[in-house]
């Protein structure tokens, strides 16, 4: 299944993008609110989408009734394009008892996601053509939006030898990442870059000097000294991604670095843009709403690696957000079982889910108090796809259909009715969040209806 997305930007690659198939949505969607900051459209109109596909925008009531259509009264409700999220964990293969390909794509779905980019660091990790090509195949089986894999930069995500980057790519890789663990050779990190270069396909980076952040499981400052807490240093970010910049620099390669979570490391992003080097990077809802003020708690669900950090930081991440610094909003969704996260702060494990909250999360604590604009949030939100060759959807005639339906009004506690994802480690768990996705039209089909959200032909 392809997405129509692949052709746009003149990606080589054949079928990048995989989902299983479906039937093709025809909406007639009355009164929204549509926000596409790509194509300047921020107006109320009714939409026509038809086989799959944007057929019209239409005036207020000026849509003719299409036959078959499913009607949605949309009055007071937003439609923005879906959201790419280039940066997920499905835990599959190897560990589906904390995420599987169809709960994961559900929760991305239930988030306003029209494709998502998975992680490589599964067991075995995606090392080889015959991983990849077995996890491509499930996904046509299971995927309810479209997912892209990408595949690791060095055997068994060792961090020595590299994969065959030139073989997986024509597998179907969609890039490359050893994304759990930092790539702390740089002589190793210079030779895939070299392969990048003829590969194509990004390298997107976890930047960590594991020496650096050794034994550490919360930011250092002054938090982790009134816990007592080994900390991690913001410098153990920046300074890789300052190597590594002057290592795509020299090869003359494409690199994307994962959840900046420091001021000094928006810094050397901005500093590197300016300098012409070809790189790209996100930051994640958690690192741009939560500081290490949460840590006090002692709740693991605020355990992540990169560690929530400052107020300066934070602060450094939203004008990197605003000013484009910072290309694209990722939620690094980590699914965990309970198990891992109700021990010790210290012993717990790793990560946070997110691609449910994503939007609420930012909408309720940048958007609503004016700190972000609904347009930045919403283009930043839609771009992810971008480093790795997926064109932004669009709401544009002809377009395929790739919409979120959201009520920015719907005030709603998080993890009261579940989590569609296979874990409940949210850090929003419990909140109050303004703002939810109602419905997700992914590559022409309708991939999630929120349950309380009664509509339909009846209506
Ligand atoms: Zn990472
Ligand atoms: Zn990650």
């Amino acid at each position: 299944m392809s997405f129509e997305a692949n052709g746009a930007g003149g990606d080589p690659a054949p079928r990048i993008l995989v989902r299983r198939p479906g039937t093709a949505a025809t909406l007639l969607i009355r009164g929204a609110r549509l926000v596409d900051p790509r194509v300047g459209l921020d107006e109320v109109r009714d939409l026509v989408v038809r086989e799959g596909r944007i057929a019209e925008l239409a005036e207020p009531g000026g849509a003719p009734e299409l036959e078959g259509a499913e009607r949605v009264d949309a009055e007071g409700l937003l439609v923005v394009p879906a959201f790419v999220d280039p940066h997920v964990h499905f835990r599959v293969p190897g560990q589906e008892h904390k995420e599987d390909l169809e709960t994961g794509t559900r929760s991305a779905a239930a988030g306003g996601y029209c494709a998502v980019i998975a992680m490589a660091n599964t067991s075995p990790p995606i090392d080889s053509a015959a991983v990849l090509g077995s996890l491509r195949e499930r996904a046509e089986r299971e995927a309810s939006i479209p997912i892209g894999f990408v595949a690791s930069v060095t055997r068994g995500m060792a961090g020595s030898e590299l994969t065959e980057m030139a073989e997986l790519r024509d597998a179907g890789a969609i890039g490359f990442s050893d994304d759990g663990l930092p790539i702390a050779n740089g002589r190793v990190l210079r030779r895939a870059l070299q392969y990048q270069r003829l590969a194509d396909g990004v390298v997107a980076l976890h930047e960590e000097d594991p020496d650096l952040s050794a034994g550490g499981v919360m930011n250092e400052g002054e938090v982790s000294a009134v816990l007592g807490m080994a900390g991690v240093p913001g410098v153990s970010e920046s300074t890789m991604i300052a190597r590594d910049c002057s290592l795509a620099l020299e090869e003359g390669a494409r690199i994307h670095v994962q959840h900046l979570s420091a001021r000094s490391s928006v810094e050397e992003i901005a500093r590197a843009k300016t300098a012409g080097i070809a790189v790209t990077c996100e930051a994640t809802p958690h690192h741009l709403t939560l500081t290490d003020e949460a840590v006090r708690s002692l709740d693991a669900r605020f355990k992540m690696n990169p560690p929530l950090r400052t107020e300066d930081d934070r602060q450094a991440l939203i004008d990197g957000i605003r000013d484009g610094t910072i290309d694209c909003i990722a939620t690094d969704h980590a699914p965990h079982a309970a198990e891992e996260k109700e021990v010790p702060f210290e012993e717990a494990a790793w990560g946070v889910t997110g691609l449910e909250t994503a939007f609420a999360a930012l909408h309720t604590d940048l958007v609503l108090p004016g700190v972000l604009s609904l347009e930045v949030l919403v283009e930043r939100m839609t771009c992810g796809g971008e480093p790795f060759g997926i064109a932004a959807p669009r709401i544009e005639a002809g377009a395929a259909a790739n919409l979120a339906l959201i009520d920015p009004e719907l005030t709603w506690t998080v993890g009261e009715e579940g989590y569609e994802s296979r874990s409940q480690n949210n850090c929003f768990g419990g909140r109050e969040l303004t703002g939810r996705v109602l419905m997700t039209v992914a590559d022409g089909r309708v991939a999630f209806r929120q349950r309380s959200f009664a509509m339909g032909v009846a209506r």
